[in-house]
């Protein structure tokens, strides 16, 4: 299967050569070849997209013998040396060649040739729909003849006993019997032979003993599917006691299959009511149970579809995510059949786990891919057992933006993880900027914003109640912002009087800075004006200190360290800082 996102052009001709270097200007790492035969077999299975500039006979002539099928062949288009038509050869749907003469018959001002049905009758592919819904076909062979269908009767009856909107032409029917097309997790639903689509909603919860093999692991989970009539293509998610999901069977087997891990601690098992408890798991692990709690907790629901089964070395139990849109795709949405990819920008707040909403823990827990700076990843390394991660420094954000935006056009749903809140000083907005200039709308994945605690919230918790009257906050990292326009607003704040929260305050580059904000604060504001100073909130090494614009710089002052600097009205009490909101005059009645 091709999983680059490569284009190779093959020329006969000069002008052919000619005309793939223009197309350079459309994909500019475009690999351009002379065509044999030898070169085609071998660009067949590394690259995603081939562009013949010859005639179409020849190109039928050589790609016959590779294809394999629609799931895995490459896209093939096939162009005239002076670029009038852009043919769609091979894999218009799946392997995108339809999207992709359009793209290029577009640039070079020529005219795409279609000639997939579904796209010239305007009804709805099969395998698109699948696609838009995450749901996985179980037999390819079946897709013709009910595309087939579809077109001649301009209708297929579905059955589905999961909540779904269905495109114009699928008729929602009760009986399977009469379903051409049946979306069930479960195995079958009765002799008819309709195409099955799997729904990706069953979490399967596993315990087992230590050493136990990917292999005994898979056969349990198979063996409990079997005897329960579920299909082993509905599993989204395997869910098991944290220190399990580090064992090399359960890694192993979930890698295999594809599938994420989620994993919850002891406390959070034994908080799951109603399930049968076992003394021997709890004594070797501190969990009264794993797999039919770790089910529940994964799949968040309320009861077990499969009660745990003991097979050998391995418990197995199932719970169902209910409601298909697990992902949360909107309904509009899906009705355009954009890809189930989703960007989740999620704040992983200050420091620790649990100042992570559980909103964003779960979107963590449920995303394929997990996108983030690397101190950021480190800190919910837990949370992320198992899954595919992209991890680059600091100040990669574009390329770890583009690196969201590629994953989730191929139906990816990724998790750009920002410390703190993630529209402050972070990722949200570069990727709604990246967006809007790759202006590819309307196919763009939709984008979702999940809060954090900001280091200011963090900060001025530790500190007291610093921010109970306006403030502003200010990022000292002239990185990109001007310095000037940071010495301009240092001083409207300072003049206004509002309580000025400073972000990135210090780094190696720009020692002196601080000290030229303090001097132009104390234009304004006197001496013992406290300041509240804050490294790694919320972390390990949390260090907190209150002091005064006079002091503040006997302090140490780096780059995981917030600065709070008070208003005139700011007071300490008790090693507090507190700004009065001006109530006071309340309290004396
Ligand atoms: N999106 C982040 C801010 C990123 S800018 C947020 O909302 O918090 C990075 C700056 O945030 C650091 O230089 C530091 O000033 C501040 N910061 C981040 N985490 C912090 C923490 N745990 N304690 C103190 N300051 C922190």
């Amino acid at each position: 299967m091709v999983t680059g996102n490569s284009v190779a052009a093959f020329y006969v001709t000069d002008k052919g050569s000619l005309l793939a270097h223009g197309i350079k200007g459309l994909y500019p790492d475009l690999t351009i070849m002379k065509f044999t035969k030898g070169a085609v077999r071998k660009a067949w299975s590394e690259e995603k997209v081939l562009i013949f500039i010859m005639a179409a006979g020849i190109v039928v002539r050589t790609v016959s013998p590779l294809l394999k099928d629609k799931k895995s062949d490459p896209a093939v288009i096939v162009l005239d040396e002076k670029g009038r038509y852009a043919i769609s050869l091979v894999s218009g749907h799946l392997g995108g060649a339809n999207e992709k003469a359009e793209e290029i018959a577009h640039f070079l001002g020529g005219k795409a040739i279609i000639t997939t049905a579904s796209d010239v009758n305007g009804v709805p592919a099969i395998d698109l729909f699948a696609r838009a819904h995450a749901l996985s076909i179980d037999d390819w062979k079946l897709l013709p003849r009910i595309g087939t269908r579809f077109i001649n009767k301009g209708r297929l009856n579905v059955y589905a006993d999961i909540e779904m909107r269905l495109p114009a032409g699928f008729v929602k029917v009760s009986d399977p019997a009469s379903a051409d097309i049946l979306i069930t997790n479960r195995r079958s639903l009765g002799p008819r032979r309709g195409l099955y689509l799997r729904p990706r909603n069953i979490v399967v919860g596993i315990g087992c003993n230590r050493g136990t093999s990917a292999e005994e692991i898979g056969n349990a989970v198979r063996k409990a599917f079997d005897e329960h009539n579920l299909s082993f293509s509905s599993i989204r998610a395997l869910a098991t006691i944290d220190r399990k999901a580090d064992e090399g069977g359960v890694k192993m087997f979930a890698r295999k299959s594809s599938l994420s891990i989620l994993s919850f601690c002891p406390e959070e098992l034994n908080g799951v009511a109603g399930i049968s408890e076992s003394e021997a798991a709890f004594r070797a692990t501190g969990a009264k149970a794993v797999a039919e709690p770790a089910a529940l907790l994964g799949a968040r629901a309320e009861r077990l579809l499969v009660e745990k089964q003991k097979i050998g070395n391995v418990t197995v139990a199932a719970a169902e995510i209910r409601g298909h849109a697990v992902r949360g795709a909107r309904r509009e949405e899906q009705d355009n059949l954009t890809p189930t990819g989703r960007i989740y920008v999620v704040g992983t707040g200050p420091g620790n786990i649990e100042h992570i909403t559980p909103y964003a823990q779960r979107v963590i827990r449920e995303s394929d891919v997990i996108v983030g700076y690397s101190t950021y990843v480190k800190l919910i390394r837990k949370m992320i057992i198992g899954k595919e991660v992209f991890e680059t420094g600091m100040t990669q954000e574009i390329d770890r933006c583009r690196k969201a935006v590629e994953l989730a056009l191929g139906g990816k749903s990724v998790a750009v993880i920002s410390g703190g809140d993630p529209g402050i000083y972070a990722m949200a907005g570069l990727v709604f900027q990246l967006l809007k200039e790759e202006g590819r709308e309307p196919r763009l994945p939709p984008v979702e914003v999940i809060p954090g605690i900001s280091a200011l919230n963090a900060c001025a918790a530790k500190l007291g109640a610093p921010l109970m009257h306006d403030f502003a906050s200010i990022s000292l990292s002239d990185r990109l912002t001007p310095w000037k326009v940071i010495e301009k607003r240092i001083d409207a704040a300072a003049t206004a009087d509002f309580v000025i929260v400073l972000y990135n305050p210090k780094s190696k580059g720009r020692a002196g800075h601080i000290n030229k904000v303090r001097k132009i604060i104390l234009r304004h504001r006197l001496p013992n004006t406290p300041v509240g100073i804050v490294k790694g909130a919320m972390r390990e090494d949390e260090k907190i200190i209150i002091t005064d614009l006079n002091k503040m710089l006997d302090y140490d002052i780096d780059m995981r360290t917030t600065v709070i600097v008070g208003n005139s009205r700011t007071f300490l009490w008790n090693d507090r800082m507190i700004t009065p909101r001006g109530y006071e005059k309340k309290f004396k009645t």
